[in-house]
This record gives C-alpha cells, structure tokens and sequence, in this order.
C-alpha cells in the first residue's frame, strides 16, 4: 500500500531535530508521498530543501492568509523566485479565512489573488485554505477560471455537498484532513463518499488536526492512513484501492512520478 499525505507541514521549526524520525515514520506506514506546505518564506524555502533531499516529497510556496499582515520585506519576491526555480509543485497555502481575524478581509482577497495569478502563470496548482468562508472562495476561482485554467485544492473541506459540487465543477480537487474522522462529523462523510474518485486526496494538515483515535495529539504524516481507512469506510472500498487512487491523484496533480 502506498499512501499521499498530500497536505503537511514539516516545518523544523515545529519539529526540530524529530523531523527525521517523523520521515522515517511516516515511510514505515506506507506514506511514500508527500506534498510540504509552505506559510511564510521561510518555511517554503525550507519546504523545498526536504523536498530535493527525500525522494516522494514535493514542496509549495505561499503566504498562508492568517499570516498576510505580517508579511516581511522581500518576502513575496522570494515566494516568486522559489516558484519560478522549479523546486516547488504548487503554489499555496493561500487563501481566505473569515474565521480568525489575523488579516483584514481585503488584504486577504487581494493576497489570495496574488497567489492566483502566480499559480495561473506557472501553471501550477493551487493549495487553498478556507475557513467559514468558502462561498467566497468559490466565488474568487470562479472569476479567475474564467480568466484561464487553474487547478485548485481545497484543503481540509469540510463543505456541503452543494458547494463540492461547485467546488469540482470549476475543477478542484477535495482534500479531507482528521476532522472527517471524528464522530460528530456523519454528514461531511456523506459528502466525502460522494467526490468523484479521481478528485479525492487525504491529508494530515500536521500538526494540527490529528485524526480519531490520535485526537488531540500532535499530528504527523504516518497519521493520514486512519483519514485514508475512514474515507474508504464510508466509501465502501478496501484501503488500499483508496490509498492507490488518492496517492495516484497527488502524483499527477503534483506531477511527482511514481
Ligand atoms: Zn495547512
């Protein structure tokens, strides 16, 4: 079995001299492919370091949107020369978030559509973070599709089947994260049993957002087969056709081989 955890983030900042051991572990449960998302600079450039060194992971570059306000000189300069090296396979996190209040709501539009324009000129996929507000994001790829193509990722949906449905006819791809495990999550399941099998991938968003039964610890890349198990569950499919689909899914989005 081979598994994508195709939304991490491994910065060593976060887990210092683990990061290693975290690899390792994460190889030893079958997740062979990576894809490490940068919020800041700093953590891009880093993002794509791990990536040329360990083979089966890719690397993305954005400013993530609670972090738009805080933005450092040369920054984004940096973010544009990383993207145009060729070292990176998407372009993101970016996005809107109306749930915590870091950025105000329109320097937020205008960084997501930023990233847009970038990732549309090096025809790079987009990674995207919604939270509370993903009528508007919507809303923002709807425009810039009509401008030209574009691939989006929505990351850690947690939609209703009407907005995937949006959401995959403008082409993006649904990405579920640990909250589709937790028990109290019944309906977002129903939705995730729905996504066209060929739209689907499964993520671990570490640290945050460890799956059932790990809730509440640090999360980690070995982690993403108990998202895989339960989207297969509610799919009605074994494991390891889920794992090969959503790890197939990755590699072609991030044209990672394999
Ligand atoms: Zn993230």
């Amino acid at each position: 079995m081979e598994l994508f955890d195709s939304h991490c983030h491994l910065d060593p900042m976060r887990y210092l001299d683990e990061l290693p051991a975290v690899v390792a572990r994460a190889r030893a449960a079958g997740v062979t492919g990576m894809a490490i998302i940068g919020t800041r600079a700093m953590d891009s450039e880093a993002a794509a370091d791990l990536a040329s060194r360990e083979p089966g992971l890719v690397a993305t570059a954005g400013i993530h949107p609670n972090d738009v306000n805080e933005v450092v000189a040369g920054e984004w300069d940096r973010i544009v020369t990383l993207a145009e090296s060729g070292r990176v396979a998407a372009i993101g996190e970016t996005g809107l978030d109306w749930y915590r209040h870091d950025a105000p709501p329109d320097i937020q539009r205008e960084w997501f559509d930023r990233h847009v324009q970038l990732a549309q000129r090096l025809s790079l996929p987009l990674v995207v973070h919604t939270r509370e507000s993903l009528a508007d994001v919507l809303a923002m790829l709807r425009e810039a599709v009509a401008r030209g193509p574009l691939t989006a990722i929505l990351h850690a949906f947690t939609g209703t089947s009407v907005e995937a449905g949006e959401a995959l006819e403008l082409g993006c791809y649904l990405g579920f994260a640990g909250m589709v495990t937790f028990r109290s999550s019944a309906g977002l399941r129903e939705v995730a049993a729905t996504v066209p099998i060929d739209r689907l991938l499964v993520e671990t968003d570490s640290p945050f957002l460890s799956p059932e039964p790990l809730r509440g610890r640090r999360n980690e890349p070995a982690h993403v087969v108990h998202t895989a198990r339960c989207l297969a569950l509610a799919r009605g499919v074994s494991l390891e056709v889920l794992a090969a689909a959503t790890a197939a899914n990755a590699r072609r989005l991030f044209r990672c081989g394999g």
